[in-house]
């Protein structure tokens, strides 16, 4: 009898403890596996998500000592979940050391306080530590907050205190934490998103409609090509990965990797390509060209469902570098031009012929003529015959019965053109028909567990939840400029334009935001809401600290001294502050910015006054609530044990905190009380809100009756009942809804979170697990899988389709579900136009087309296409940064970042299983240049750029090799980013005190890939 361990202990635990020592003694070639069963049987097992990155494989965790009165619960096993239709039981040398996570000795247990000048830290109550931390921000807020602009506008607006948001708390934490930012009146604030997968959001949301991964983890097994490139997804998502092998073993899909590194996702493709950091959108560029030459175009596709036949405004042009409309003082465009011509009725004029001079088509086919692939070959360092292969297998899924696919991460967001690299292959992925199909679409790989979710929350310094923007003090003085602006109107007839019903998404917020208080009459609170002037993004928060304009900072879940560029500015940054919070579970290098590391951290602390603060807080093991992968599920998990020492949840921590603030409000009164103390704070427990009425806040509940659309008479959902989903969300104040892309995540029906079908219904669909958003669908746009006609493209990959009274099938049609084929709705359904758009009119700053420009650091100084315009000519850089710029001819080497299978960002160097792993500070160099400076695999070298140096051992390696890029040898070096001095590793460098505080146009995601440095033996 052979059975697996997991069976093994299915068995011993559904009753056959007591004869678990017969077993053993017949199967004495188990007796590995029985003296874990006997240990795990009378362990307790709770459900949970790992807690890195968004796979969100689940995991089983198994604690003792629940039973007896005062005996705390510890977790003592952690396994992969069998049943979870992504991970189905694996995990990655992450997930495996999850319990080291939860033990490790970093763990903060006590409030701390570090006083101004002081070595160390002096252990406080909680009492004292709500009690100090609220009496700061009081001052600070009464003494700064901006009540009205010079203009009289009311703004609310606090910026003297910034605030940074976890990436792995739940979504119940992101939106208490929401509600407190926003009552209080922060707008300095940021997420993770920032640094990663902001340009995703930009991009994807510019072309489609809606910023996330297209599709799902298991529906890449659907693809017959895939192509990984801004990204290594068998290293930094190896359990999401294995369904590209699945695609391999399952279709015989074709894998290439295009990567300045041989990476190990490279290790396991088809075929790999070098290229140059930086340089993406000349490849992507001229892939466009290649299909065009070559019509590898699926043009039923594109006529119907993009904006190919669009015409665009006179005027509209690209010359040199620049697009039309460019404003070199203010360096930024006018975007006027980058419009279509509409006629006189408002709508849209198309050219359906495509021969108009102006339609998108011609403009595409112009732009791009000028990336051939010798161009290609010459600029990115790729030899012409990996580029030819490339366009050759994704121009082979032009047809409808072929699908390809693309992955990637942060090696095409972290550039200052991020967000146009990613929109350069969502516009090829148009041209090829795959969007919405099953194995296709834009997948981005998003890196923390619950990135997706916070985005989703708006936890950034100009949005609020479910992708609303906060409101601005010049564009939205009152409610109806607000909803005027955010409210578009149709550009083509019979187009559902989604975002139509903004009012009933912003409404339903005010609700949840300030309760019975928002009335229609002081217009739903409007006016309580901050309205900011400036985008105060991570690199403007340092800048602003730089120069003594903030004097707090609470820093939740977050180590921004490892993860900022310039890592020596954001340290000096600090140091000016007043005070600081830190809310973590685990020690990290940002709460002892003020402590001495020789070399790594050379400050003294006597100089250094910031009072600093630090609050332990609980890991994804000790709380329950929901975090959202990659693919946009929302996943419930369950608490498994009680929290180390004192440590407090999240909840509880901002609960306490705005408790504190709100009495003090009450007793002392104080500057802009108004928002603070109007503002709904319902929870049965105010100090610690609980994640089941945060969760139901999220889906949202009629306040009213809400009647039935279709039949007046009846009543849809009754007053206090959880709503069905975002259609029943009403625009005069009888809905209550935290964000409405989570509505239908805590139904009448229970928590359709913590549901656990995991039955294929079709192609790897699994509706009945967990729930996604929007309303279940997991294969967003998949109206577009399906001809007009309504007839999938591909009979093999039938989704969904008309079935002559709806769309139905394997997921949630992401469509009007009663539309006939024949009313000529379009799939993209959140644009205005229905249009996917090759051209992206005026949604991006920088161009409605992508076009190629170095990285601010380049090692060619010139940009061969343009070389009067090298740079972006819209990028985000402050003037002290851009002092702190090195030039070729000092720096004559490219640095690169990226990070490892066995860590996670800087939180697993705390873990002894992944400090085993991977104990220390490394660089990659090639062999060639190694040999140029002398260096021998092992010996320590010092890598230098105009902001500072780390040292490092060498690892001297083929799969870094010199490329020829525009007549001149280029080398790049491969840098990994985990080392600190907090840690149970080697202590080591902060990586980022290497990479420049420049961001993209867009999205201010900071240009972390492309950057120059110089190399010595150490
Ligand atoms: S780090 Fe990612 S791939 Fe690894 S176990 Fe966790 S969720 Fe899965």
């Amino acid at each position: 009898m052979q059975m697996s361990r997991r069976q093994f202990f299915k068995i011993s635990a559904a009753g056959l403890g007591t004869s678990g020592l017969v077993m053993m003694g017949a199967y004495s070639g188990e007796a590995h596996a029985e003296v874990r069963a006997y240990r795990l049987s009378r362990a307790r097992e709770t459900r949970n998500t790992c807690t890195y990155c968004s796979v969100g494989c689940g995991v089983l965790m198994y604690s003792l000592g629940d039973g007896a009165k005062n005996a705390k619960a510890e977790i003592i096993h952690i396994e992969g979940d069998p049943d979870h239709p992504v991970s189905r039981g694996a995990l990655c040398p992450k997930g495996a050391g999850l319990l080291d996570f939860i033990h490790s000795p970093g763990r903060l247990k006590y409030p701390e306080v570090r006083e101004p000048g002081s070595k160390e830290w002096k252990r406080i109550s909680w009492e004292e530590a709500i009690h100090r931390v609220a009496k700061h921000m009081k001052a600070d807020r009464d003494a700064n907050l901006v009540e009205k602009n010079a203009e009289g506008v009311p703004v609310n607006r606090w910026l003297s205190t910034a605030m940074l948001t976890a990436s792995a708390s739940s979504n119940e934490t992101g939106i208490l934490t929401q509600k407190f930012m926003r009552s209080l009146g922060i707008v300095a604030t940021d997420a993770q998103a920032r640094v990663c997968h902001g340009p995703t959001v930009s991009a994807l949301a510019s072309t489609f409609g809606r910023g996330a991964m297209t599709n799902s983890w298991v529906d890449i097994k659907n693809a017959d090509f895939i192509l990984v490139m801004g990204g290594n997804a068998a290293e930094a998502h190896p359990v999401g990965f294995r369904w590209a092998i699945e695609a391999k073993k399952q279709r015989g899909a074709r894998l290439i990797v295009v990567d300045p590194r041989f990476n190990r996702t490279a290790a396991v493709a088809d075929h790999y390509v070098p290229i140059r950091v930086g340089s993406d959108i000349v490849f992507l560029g001229g892939i466009i060209n290649w299909l065009i030459k070559n019509d590898k175009i699926q043009w039923d596709y594109v006529k119907a469902y993009t904006n190919a036949s669009a015409i665009i405004q006179e005027g509209y042009g690209f010359d040199e570098g620049l697009f039309s409309g460019f404003d070199a003082e203010k360096g930024a465009y006018d975007k006027k031009t980058w419009n279509y011509e509409l006629d006189d009725k408002g709508i849209a004029k198309v050219d359906p012929t495509l021969q108009h001079p102006r339609c998108v088509w011609n403009l595409l086919r112009q732009h791009y003529a000028r990336y051939t692939p010798e161009v290609v070959a010459d600029l990115t360092g790729s030899p012409i015959e990996g580029f030819e292969l490339v366009c050759k297998h994704l121009g082979e899924t032009c047809t409808p019965d072929k699908v390809g696919t693309i992955l990637y991460a942060l090696g095409w967001t972290q550039h200052t053109t991020g967000a146009q690299n990613i929109r350069t292959m969502a516009m090829i992925q148009l041209l090829l028909g795959n969007i919405g199909m099953p194995g296709g679409g834009v997948n981005a790989l998003r890196g923390h567990s619950n990135i997706q979710g916070l985005s989703d929350l708006g936890l950034l310094s100009t949005s609020l939840p479910g992708y609303l923007p906060l409101p601005n003090e010049k564009q939205h003085t009152t409610l109806d400029a607000y909803l005027t602006a955010n409210t578009p109107k149709t550009l083509r007839d019979g187009q559902l334009n989604y975002w139509g019903n903004t009012p009933k998404f912003f409404i339903s917020m005010m609700k949840w935001f300030w309760g019975d208080k928002a009335t229609k009459e002081n217009n739903w609170g409007y006016d309580w809401l901050p309205k900011w002037d400036k985008m105060y993004d991570v690199l403007h928060i340092t800048e602003l600290m730089y120069q003594g304009k903030i004097n707090g900072f609470v820093v939740q879940g977050f180590n921004p001294l490892a993860s900022f560029p310039d890592a020596h500015k954001v340290r000096d940054a600090f140091s000016k502050l007043k005070y600081m919070v830190i809310i973590d579970p685990i020690a990290t290098e940002t709460s002892t910015f003020w402590q001495n590391h020789g070399e790594s951290n050379d400050v003294d602390p006597s100089q250094i006054q910031t009072e600093v603060f630090r609050l332990p807080s609980t890991c994804f093991a000790e709380e329950d609530g929901a975090i959202v992968n990659s693919g946009r599920w929302l996943q419930w998990h369950w608490k498994g044990a009680e929290p180390p020492g004192e440590a407090h949840s999240d909840q509880e921590i901002i609960g306490e905190l705005f408790v504190a603030l709100r009495d003090l409000y009450r007793k002392e009164g104080g500057k802009g009380a108004e928002p603070v103390l109007n503002v709904s704070w319902p929870y049965a427990n105010p100090k610690a809100p609980t994640p089941e009425e945060l969760a139901k806040e999220l889906n949202g509940r009629a306040l009213a009756d809400i009647p039935d659309p279709a039949d007046k008479s009846k009543v849809l959902v009754k007053k206090g009942e959880q709503l069905p989903g975002f259609a029943a969300l009403q625009d005069d104040g009888s809905t209550l809804c935290a964000c409405w892309i989570f509505s239908g995540c805590w139904t009448q029906a229970g928590n359709q979170m913590a549901r656990r079908d995991n039955t294929d219904v079709g192609l790897g669909n699994t509706p009945g697990w967990a729930w996604s958003w929007p309303a279940n669908r997991r294969i967003l746009y998949n109206r577009a899988s399906c001809d007009p006609a309504g007839k999938p493209w591909d009979a093999t990959r039938k989704l969904i389709a008309w079935n002559g009274e709806r769309w139905a099938g394997a997921d949630v049609p992401d469509f009007k579900v009663d539309s006939p084929p024949e009313a000529g709705m379009n799939p993209f359904i959140m644009n205005p136009e229905g249009f996917g758009r090759l051209f992206c009119t005026d949604k991006l700053v920088d161009g409605p087309f992508p076009e190629h420009y170095e990285p601010m650091e380049t090692p060619l100084g010139t940009n061969p296409l343009h070389p009067k315009v090298v740079n972006s000519p819209a990028v985000r850089i402050f003037k002290s940064d851009r002092e702190r710029l090195g030039k070729h001819t000092e720096f004559p080497y490219v640095g690169t970042t990226y990070r490892l299978t066995e860590h996670f960002q800087f939180w697993t160097k705390s873990v002894r299983l992944n400090a085993i792993a991977q104990p220390e500070q490394f660089v990659e160099i090639s062999e060639v240049l190694a040999k140029e400076k002398g260096i021998v695999a092992g010996d320590w070298v010092k890598i230098s750029s105009k902001r500072g140096f780390i040292k490092a051992k060498a690892v001297v390696t083929k799969r870094m090799k010199p490329l020829t890029v525009n007549k001149q040898t280029v080398h790049q070096i491969g840098i990994p980013l985990h080392w600190g001095w907090e840690t149970v590793a080697q202590k080591g460098y902060l990586t980022n005190i290497l990479s420049p505080a420049v961001g993209d146009c867009n999205t201010q995601t900071p240009e972390y890939k492309a950057f120059l440095v110089n190399l010595e033996k150490a």
